[in-house]
């Protein structure tokens, strides 16, 4: 196996998936301290509600309908929802593999599955099984979206990896939440991104961006070798290699495959808005 060099633009994902998981660690630690009195003094004691942009789409059929907000929901998360969205429309899901912890998190536990399984590592699943799980995370966004607008609660925080990572420690998180977060854990030790490529779905939304997002993953036919590195290096397993436009609904911007880490030949894969 072709050993990687170092990337500059590799490094400074990691490097802001750090960034993202620290702070939101930290909003969530201190939120549960302000509810005690004991409260970081320069931090606001927002929680986590207040900066998830997927609450921020779970609202808007209320607020459309009636003006308010789904329970806990602040005007905050409909900002960064648009914010996100916009982001989306642009480059594509940006959130998805460059903010969210729980893709974090996954890709953490990816690195050990990946020590323990090598090449096997995310080849596991049959390709026509996981053809068709890969669209479930559809039937997940609209079964939330209408149970939110029917009960006007946050139904899917029963469920929810991501609020039962960052709230394990209050006795808030449901069992089933806590089950979903310990199953896509151990998924991750022989998928890469399971939550997000089988039932996420704020990732499902976002990931539609994809067909018509403006700067988009492009191959240059004229100068790839064919080595096919960078079918093999996507998280999300995309064939980069057989395609001169990717715009598969589960890319997540990662951008791995326009690192000249992967693609030996610079300048092949690249992120552009026109043909060059
Ligand atoms: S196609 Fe490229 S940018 Fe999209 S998920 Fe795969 S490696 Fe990341
Ligand atoms: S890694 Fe580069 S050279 Fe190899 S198949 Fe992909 S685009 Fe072509």
């Amino acid at each position: 196996m072709q050993k990687k060099k170092t990337s500059k633009k590799l490094w400074i994902r990691s490097a802001v998936q750090i960034f993202f998981f620290g702070l939101i660690a930290l909003i969530a630690v201190n939120h549960s301290l302000a509810e005690e009195g004991r409260g970081i003094a320069f931090l606001s004691s927002a929680s986590l509600h207040a900066i998830c942009p997927f609450g921020g789409v779970v609202t808007l059929y209320q607020l459309v309908t009636t003006g308010t907000f789904v329970q806990k929901i602040h005007e905050s998360s409909v900002v960064l929802a648009g914010l996100v969205l916009l982001l989306a429309i642009l480059f594509g899901p940006v959130f998805c593999g460059w903010v969210c912890p729980l893709g974090t998190v996954q890709e953490w536990f990816g690195k050990l599955g990946k020590k323990i399984f090598r090449k096997r590592y995310n080849h596991f699943i049959p390709q026509k099984i996981d053809r068709v799980l890969r669209y479930l995370r559809y039937l997940v966004l609209g079964w939330v979206i209408y149970m939110t607008a029917i009960s006007g609660t946050l139904i899917f925080s029963n469920l929810d990896p991501y609020y039962a990572l960052f709230h394990f420690w209050t006795g808030e998180v449901a069992v089933t939440g806590m089950i979903v977060l310990g199953v896509t854990l151990l998924g991750s030790l022989v998928v890469e991104r399971p939550w997000c490529k089988y039932a996420c779905p704020y990732g499902a939304l976002l990931g539609v961006t994809n067909l018509f997002r403006v700067f988009k993953i492009r191959r240059k036919e004229s100068s790839c070798i064919s080595c096919n590195l960078c079918s093999e290096d996507c998280p999300m397993n995309i064939q980069v290699s057989q395609k001169k436009v990717v715009r598969d609904h589960q890319c997540i911007s990662c951008l791995e495959c326009t690192s000249e880490a992967v693609c030996p030949v610079a300048d092949t894969v690249v992120l552009s808005i026109g043909e060059k």
